[in-house]
């Protein structure tokens, strides 16, 4: 296929469809390497499951944004008040962990108080210095360095101060502490309640798909180069020529495929065993986080979502992005972590998936901020654009991605 087209968008996950969804010219073309659309946001229905690419949720700030994906879709939404906790010495503590520390042995409780009374006023720059500054060395120590270690799975302080941007929970002062007040007042956090499709994420995708035209879409496509100065693509499907370019696949691969340096970005991979049991379980929560010597560090629970019967998890962990993994032997040491944590106990295994994500969280560094804007700068004025969580390197949830996709389709919009 030798083509020629307006706007070039490359990547058929959220972002990309998104993107098209908003554009008001037919003169577009999606590639997407994979048979299937939808990127991370995927479904698949496996016996009585259903799975996405690990769990996910709908948090959404933006009405608009809810209602222009809400208003299409073809199957019903659950709203779930979130239950979710932090597994610590064999104890389920409420989850902001900074904000429950009363719910520790009183010993552990007065460190952490004494602590957070103490913090340093540190210069911050890396986010070691940013959560211990906030936080005390204790609740650091606790949970949030070796849950974030374990997360992330690298050093910590390589990565910069904002890393997490408005997902961290905000913390309140040691007198609301002092006072009593975080007893009375259960912490918001941004996502306390959300929402989520019965028939999994990929009905996002399905309803996004209603505003885009089938025959500008090209699946089993893959970009194998990019030549910006040209203007062309060059895909496992021939050569496309283009007045602008939509990047959305992850910014070091575009990097690369443009002949660009791209060491010096770095990730992690989440490796997630979906996994189905025959009987039913009774921890309430939606998910659990595990900062302990436990081999993953969430688990959530999709029947707390859809309200079935058998339990049904995803069990997320965190690697290098090289790390290799036996897939048999990993499974092995989650049966037995999660038996000894005690979410399995009688329940049987009978159905599971595994997905890798890589990327799944890139290390927000100063140098990759430096480098994703130096980026923009010199390639947006030649009408490319890198959008997307992995697109332009970054911490986000599938509403921004949106947002960012509607904001960058009223610019295209607006030079046609
Ligand atoms: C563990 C985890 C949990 C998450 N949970 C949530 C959550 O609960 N709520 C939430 O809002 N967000 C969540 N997210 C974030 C969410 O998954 C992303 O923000 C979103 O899916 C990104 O969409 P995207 O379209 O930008 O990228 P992607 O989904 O990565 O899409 C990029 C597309 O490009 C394609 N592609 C790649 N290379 C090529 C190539 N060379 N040629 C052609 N096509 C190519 C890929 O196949 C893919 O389809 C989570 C992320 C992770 C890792």
């Amino acid at each position: 296929m030798d083509k020629e087209v307006d706007i070039l968008i490359i990547g058929g996950g959220i972002t990309g469809i998104s993107l098209a969804s908003f554009l008001k010219t037919s003169d577009y073309l999606i590639i997407e390497k994979d048979s299937e659309l939808g990127g991370y946001c995927k479904t698949t229905i496996s016996n009585d499951y259903i799975w996405d690419y690990s769990g996910h949720f709908f948090h959404f700030n933006n009405n608009e944004i809810k209602n222009y994906l809400i208003n299409n879709i073809d199957c019903e939404i659950v709203t779930v008040n979130k239950v979710c906790y932090v597994y610590y010495n064999k104890q389920l503590i409420d989850y902001p962990f900074q904000n429950n520390i009363h719910q520790l042995n009183e010993n552990e409780y007065l460190e952490c108080l004494e602590d957070l009374k103490n913090k340093e006023d540190l210069k911050i720059n890396t986010f070691t210095d940013y959560i211990v500054s906030n936080l005390g060395n204790a609740i650091c120590n606790k949970f949030v360095k070796p849950y974030n270690q374990k997360l992330y799975a690298c050093d910590l302080d390589q990565l910069d101060f904002d890393a997490m941007g408005r997902f961290f929970p905000k913390l309140l002062d040691y007198n609301n502490y002092s006072s009593g007040l975080s007893f009375k007042h259960k912490q918001t956090t941004y996502n306390d309640t959300f929402i989520y499709p019965k028939g999994g994420s990929y009905e996002f995708i399905k309803s996004l798909l209603k505003r885009v035209n089938s025959n500008n879409i090209s699946v089993n496509n893959e970009v194998h180069s990019i030549d910006i100065n040209e203007k062309k693509v060059i895909t496992s499907k021939g050569t496309i020529k283009y007045n602008k370019l939509v990047n959305t696949i992850p910014f070091n691969h575009l990097l690369k495929l443009s002949g660009e340096e791209s060491k010096n970005l770095s990730w992690n991979k989440v490796v997630v065993f979906n996994m189905g049991f025959d009987s039913p379980s009774d921890i309430d929560a939606n998910w659990i986080y595990y900062p302990g010597n436990e081999i993953f560090y969430r688990v959530g629970f999709y029947n707390n979502i859809f309200k079935t019967d058998k339990m049904s998890l995803y069990v997320e962990i965190g690697m290098k992005h090289n790390e290799l993994f036996d897939e048999k032997v990993t499974l092995n040491s989650i049966l037995n972590d999660l038996q000894s944590v005690g979410i399995i106990k009688n329940q049987i295994l009978v159905d599971y998936q595994v997905i890798a994500m890589n990327p799944a969280y890139v290390h927000i560094t100063k140098q990759s901020k430096s480098i994703y804007s130096k980026w923009c700068e010199k390639n947006n004025t030649k009408d490319v654009y890198s959008i997307g969580r992995y697109g332009s390197w970054t911490y986000c949830s599938i509403e921004d991605n949106i947002i960012q996709a509607q904001e960058l389709a009223l610019r295209l919009n607006q030079q046609l």
